[in-house]
């Protein structure tokens, strides 16, 4: 006949009921641990509880976490093996702190076992990995349409001094300046391929300017690259003098490209333009060259000029740096373009 459980008004293991429930509810003889027997007599609440060997508490008064329901072994090849206690023991802190007939301000849950540190960080950083990876999928701007919705939130979250100006098949992004006519100090352009350009003043920044951020291509794919440019073009207050001399050349040279290309397709102008303007282009690149190096258009036309007149030659190569061309290369130019 096994003890009864000590709590009052319990009745988890009489016989009556365990097999009424089809349940069996194991007891716990109370620890030997002086400290911990007297932690386990303070919570129940049992006046002049007399402990001896065999008293008892049925498990109905103890959380799960302290009651060990399963023995493991380490097989010899390292796997686990689990199986079932056939009588359930505590583990070795465990107290009693569930007590369903007495008033709930007595029985209180223990707190949640913490989980181990190991396990703990390998949650932390699927978490951490979990919102990178959603962090990256918001940020990136799938096609023109979903920018062109998505934009005006996203300016009014950035700075309240750019203005959207939407167009078709581009979207304007502007700083505007109101001295005394309305200007406009900086615009990035978006187009519906993604290409970006940006506008200072009345010049067209060179994409050396925005491959730091958008990469060769200078297409946008990300909204974190779109708030990189805004908060770089708008920190740097820009009067168009500000913009470098070496941008400034490169914004010709892209003008004059395009007047090259427009010239060469048309027949309205005198092939002799084109060349002009191939010249003047080049000789813009040789601005920032370390080192000269001449097409073979401008290696020809010095050499026109030395077959020509001799003088004239001589002349302008004391005052031209594209003429301090060594003749002896003309001798290769000559089979080059026979
Ligand atoms: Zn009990």
């Amino acid at each position: 006949m096994p003890e009864k459980c000590c709590v009052p008004g319990c009745r988890g293991n009489y016989e009556g009921t365990a097999e009424h429930d089809q349940e069996k509810v194991s007891i716990f003889r109370f620890p030997k641990d002086p400290e911990l027997r007297a932690k386990w007599i303070r919570l129940i609440p049992r006046e002049n509880l007399f402990v001896h060997d065999k008293t008892v508490a049925c498990e109905k008064h103890f959380a799960q976490q302290f009651i060990i329901r399963f023995d493991s072994v380490t097989r010899t090849d390292g796997s686990i093996l689990t199986v079932p206690r056939k009588n359930p023991k505590l583990s070795p802190d465990a107290y009693p702190s569930i007590f369903p007939n007495i008033p709930s301000y007595l029985t209180s849950e223990p707190s949640r076992k913490r989980k181990a540190p190991e396990q703990r960080r390998l949650e932390m950083s699927a978490r951490d990995e979990e919102q990178f990876q959603q962090w990256l999928s918001d940020d990136q701007i799938l096609s023109f349409d979903a920018f062109c919705e998505q934009l005006n939130s996203f300016v009014a979250g950035v700075d309240s001094q750019w203005v959207v100006i939407r167009s078709c098949g581009f979207v304007n992004i502007c700083i505007v300046d109101m001295p005394d006519v309305p200007q406009f100090v900086t615009v990035v352009k978006i187009h519906d391929t993604m290409a970006v350009e940006v506008y200072r003043g009345n010049l067209r920044l060179g994409n050396a300017d925005l491959r730091w951020i958008l990469g060769d291509e200078c297409k946008l794919f990300s909204w974190s690259q779109l708030s990189s440019i805004l908060s770089h073009f708008a920190s740097v207050t820009v009067a168009a003098a500000d913009v470098s001399v070496k941008s400034q050349a490169d914004t010709v040279k892209q003008q004059l490209q395009e007047l090259i290309a427009l010239t060469n397709e048309s027949d309205d102008y005198e092939p002799d333009v084109t060349t002009r303007l191939k010249f003047l282009a080049e000789q813009i690149s040789l601005l920032f060259m370390s080192q000269s190096r001449y097409s073979s258009e401008t290696l020809l036309i010095v050499f026109r000029f030395f077959a020509i007149s001799a003088s004239v030659y001589s002349r302008l190569r004391s005052t031209m740096l594209m003429l301090k061309v060594k003749v002896k290369v003309n001798v290769d130019l000559y089979s080059a373009s026979s």
